[in-house]
């Protein structure tokens, strides 16, 4: 068993994919070929969002948003403390500053609450400006988008919605990537859309920021190629990515069905060791993750019974992002953010991918119901 498959899934999609490379191999158009430009259609009208935009990875889609939001040094931008270290990263290349606020111990993701207070504390401060909200979708659940927009409201700072782990999910029946302002995603291999390299896209409703985002991708190009408006980056997707996405898009809403199926499974066989995740009402997962923390004994145990039977498992995050090295400077200490610290101290992940057969599923629900 393999935490995440993508052998069986290029077994289902071997001629579809095969057949799209063919083509660009053929047309040759390796940068920003027509692929790129059919799968931004196919991505904008799955999310339901006008503007969709290819781009090279999904740390630089989360940098490119906030170049062009007009985000640099001097700012502040909120980001959950628990995630993965490049939504923090993709703040300090542009020289802004990350604030990291603490998580809600239900749904892994950012505290409303937390962001309000840090927003008011980091005013009255008056060293840095409160620009930017960064939710991130951990595990590939939405973040709470209606209590954050009206924080955001509230005190006049964008809200960028971090979906790298959530393409698929919905809110009220809104698809992921068309919360806040902008949202940007990932196609690394292993996220729930993923590429055979890295890719990623940044979406939004607002044309002017699109705009934007189109030059900033392309060393902040103007009208042509040699005219340089603003300081951008080389940041595009590649168009055999492009192909090989859009032939896993053709399967992609029977995989998050099948992953939705997996965690319930999962769900309905747990024992008392394991509280299953906590989907609130209105809420779809992607299911990037399946995530679990013991009740009462430590993880060390847990993962070696995963261990013994020859079921793989993950841990993400065993450390918070305050308490990362590359941030020590920023002042931060063990006990700022108590629950972040708690969860990462015994989260775990057991696969929920969707290529998993009945034999699978028995063998993860017989670790977790014991
Ligand atoms: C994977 C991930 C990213 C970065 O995506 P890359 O394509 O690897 O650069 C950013 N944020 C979160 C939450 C992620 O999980």
């Amino acid at each position: 068993m393999k935490f995440v498959d993508l052998e069986r899934q290029y077994q289902v999609l071997e001629p579809d994919i095969r057949r799209r490379i063919d083509a660009v191999m053929a047309h040759g158009r390796f940068i920003m070929g027509p692929e790129v430009g059919e799968l931004e259609e196919r991505l904008g009208e799955f999310c339901g969002v006008r503007h969709a935009l290819g781009v090279a990875n999904g740390t630089d889609a989360i940098s490119l948003a906030l170049m062009a939001l007009g985000i640099g040094a001097g700012d502040a931008v909120f980001v959950p403390t628990f995630t993965f270290f490049a939504t923090a990263e993709a703040v300090s290349l542009i020289g802004a500053t990350p604030v990291f606020i603490d998580i809600d111990e239900a749904t892994y993701n950012i505290d409303p609450a937390g962001v309000e207070a840090a927003i008011r504390a980091v005013a009255d401060a008056g060293e840095l400006t409160p620009r930017a909200i960064i939710a991130v979708n951990l595990f590939g659940l939405p973040a709470n988008y209606t209590e954050l927009a009206k924080v955001a409201a509230r005190h006049s700072v964008y809200l960028v919605e971090d979906a790298a782990q959530s393409f698929g999910a919905a809110l009220d029946g809104k698809r992921s990537c068309s919360f806040g302002d902008i949202a940007t995603t990932s196609f690394f291999p292993a996220k729930p859309l993923g590429c055979f390299g890295d890719g990623g896209a940044v979406f939004t409703d607002d044309d002017e920021l699109a705009a934007r985002l189109r030059s900033l991708r392309v060393h902040g190009q103007g009208k042509h190629k040699y005219d340089n408006v603003l300081i951008g980056m080389n940041s595009r997707l590649d168009t055999i990515q492009a192909a090989i996405l859009l032939a896993k898009l053709t399967v992609f809403e029977s995989e998050l069905d099948a992953r939705q199926s997996n965690a319930e499974k999962l769900g309905a066989r747990l024992g008392p060791g394991f509280a299953a995740p906590h989907i609130p009402q209105g809420y779809r997962s992607a299911w990037a993750q399946y995530s679990l923390r013991p009740a009462t004994r430590d993880r060390e145990t847990v993962l070696a019974r995963f261990a013994a039977d020859d079921i793989p498992t993950a841990i993400y995050y065993a450390q918070p992002l305050h308490l990362a090295g590359a941030y020590r400077s920023l002042g931060y200490g063990a006990g700022d953010f108590p629950v972040a610290e708690r969860v990462a101290a015994d989260i775990f992940s057991v696969p929920v991918h969707p290529y998993l057969d009945d034999r699978d599923l028995d063998r993860i629900a017989g670790a977790l119901g014991s």
